[in-house]
């Protein structure tokens, strides 16, 4: 399946994209995850993004179009993919719809995640991340077995950067002024899923049944 994972940080996004991965193959695309890997390798592309990241608010579009041009033609988007924290601004999404129509390439829908507001904040600041296999975790919900150790690959699990009070405040703020108009223009395109659920399963069963799966 080809998907537009849109929704606020703290969604569910990620977790979604993963759970979708092991149902077609289709590979989970994270601008996020490429980002944080540029800036912990120290490339020319992570000294670019890492202050806009630490504070919370977006990279430059033309940084996210250079990664996507090349990642989308990478042979395994072959299987389908799942786009999670892209595209997040008006400018992204016409550049996708052109770059798109360019490869001969047709999206089945953009799944938008509404999770209500106290949710999103309860669960970014209890959220941990493995920094090597970006496995999530929930201090809460869904602990490390081994407090700060991966279960899936022994990686360390930490709180991000980006998941202070403040960073968190101002990713909420930008994403209600640059990403959720979004879901009008994917609506416009006739493309859009909305589901209000607070379960990654729930939200799994929804575009199942959308796409006749
Ligand atoms: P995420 O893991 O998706 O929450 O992304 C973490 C941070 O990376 C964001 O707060 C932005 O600073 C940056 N980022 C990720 N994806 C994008 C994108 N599509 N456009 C602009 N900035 C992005």
């Amino acid at each position: 399946m080809k998907l537009i994972l849109l929704g606020a940080p703290g969604a569910g996004k990620g977790t979604v994209a993963k759970m979708l991965t092991a149902i077609d193959g289709s590979v989970q695309i994270s601008t996020g995850d490429i980002l944080r890997a540029a800036v912990a390798a120290g490339t020319e592309l992570g000294k670019q993004a890492e202050a806009a990241m630490k504070a919370g608010d977006l990279v430059s579009d033309d940084l996210i179009m250079g990664i996507m041009e090349e990642r989308l033609q990478e042979d395994d988007c072959q299987s389908g993919y799942l786009l999670d924290g892209f595209p997040r601004t008006i400018p992204q999404a016409e550049a996708l719809k052109a770059l798109l129509a360019k490869m001969g390439e047709q999206l089945d829908c953009a799944v938008n995640i509404d999770v209500p507001r106290e949710v999103i904040l309860d669960r970014l600041t209890t959220r941990r991340t493995c920094t090597d296999c970006g496995a999530i975790y929930n201090v809460k919900s869904n602990p490390t077995k081994v407090e700060g150790v991966c279960d899936a690959c022994g990686g360390s699990v930490v709180q991000r950067d980006d998941e202070t009070e403040e960073a968190i405040s101002n990713r909420l703020d930008v994403y209600n002024e640059k990403t959720a108009p979004l879901a009008d223009f994917y609506d416009n395109e006739g493309m859009l899923l909305t589901v209000n659920a607070t379960s990654s399963e729930a939200v799994i069963d929804a575009i199942k049944g959308k796409l006749g799966m």
